[in-house]
């Protein structure tokens, strides 16, 4: 893996936003969802599950929960942290050097990890909404029964979900609203994703047509030759590199 190339880019720009994927994440062991040793398929064994993607469905959601909380106790128990790469983008996020970093995680690795201007596409487990009356919740008050795999409820009786997006749910309004409005950046860093999960992905895709872009990723992706610098590699080595060639540890 060649990173001078990344490394210049890098530091020639203090307006960078960031657009991450499941790839930041692997590391902290938080299996890829749709990999070959993926999520989706390991969970429609063990739970059960007439697919992998039924986890997140929000139709299957409320007809059984069981499911879902148990996958979430059980992603509890890996106790995940904070990659180098996360660190690394609070790191030049503190130093004025990226504007904002967008994901489509929900492991909450980004705000472990020190990033404060943050948008989840796909939502939060910080806060969560009554099925049954909207009634809203703080995490505080489900986070011991998701812990223990078990299905949280409302004081009315309803199941509380948190504001995770599921398949059959809209984005978050703020989706939308960077949507129509795009922060002003001198690149677009894109960092383990293969860019195949809309509409998520295509704010990414929108804002590479406005930037100088740079990806880099695990995996060829469909989007490549959009891309105006191309690297091939694992995460790890790539924050390892830069935490070298920027002079700090992280
Ligand atoms: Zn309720």
């Amino acid at each position: 893996m060649d990173l001078n190339r990344a490394t210049e880019i890098i530091k020639n720009s203090d307006r960078i936003t960031v657009f991450t994927g499941a790839g930041i994440s692997t590391a902290s062991g938080i299996p890829d969802f749709r990999g070959e040793n993926g999520l989706y398929r390991t969970v429609q064994k063990t739970y059960n599950l007439p697919s992998g993607e039924t986890l997140f469905d929000i139709d299957y959601f409320d007809w059984d929960p069981r499911p879902f909380y148990r996958f979430t106790g059980d992603m509890y128990g890996l106790d995940p942290q904070p990659t180098r790469c996360h660190r690394l983008l609070a790191r030049w996020e503190e130093e004025g050097r990226i504007n904002l970093v967008i994901t489509q995680n929900i492991d909450g690795l980004h705000q472990k990890g020190g990033t404060k201007h943050l948008l989840e596409c796909h939502g939060t487990y910080d806060r969560g909404h009554c099925r049954a009356c909207g009634c809203e919740y703080g995490l505080d008050e489900y986070e011991a029964t998701m812990i223990r795999g078990e299905v949280p409820h409302c004081s009315c009786g309803g199941v509380i979900k948190p504001d995770v997006v599921f398949f059959g749910e809209n984005l978050p309004d703020e989706f939308y609203r960077l949507w129509e409005n795009p922060p002003e950046s001198d690149l677009i860093l894109i960092l383990g994703t293969s860019l195949n999960v809309h509409p998520a992905s295509d704010l990414a895709l929108k804002l590479i047509n406005r930037a100088p872009s740079l990806i880099v990723n695990r995996d060829a992706t469909d989007f490549d030759r959009f891309i105006d610098t191309v690297i091939h590699g694992e995460l790890e080595e790539f924050a390892r590199t830069m935490e070298e060639s920027f002079r700090f540890t992280l």
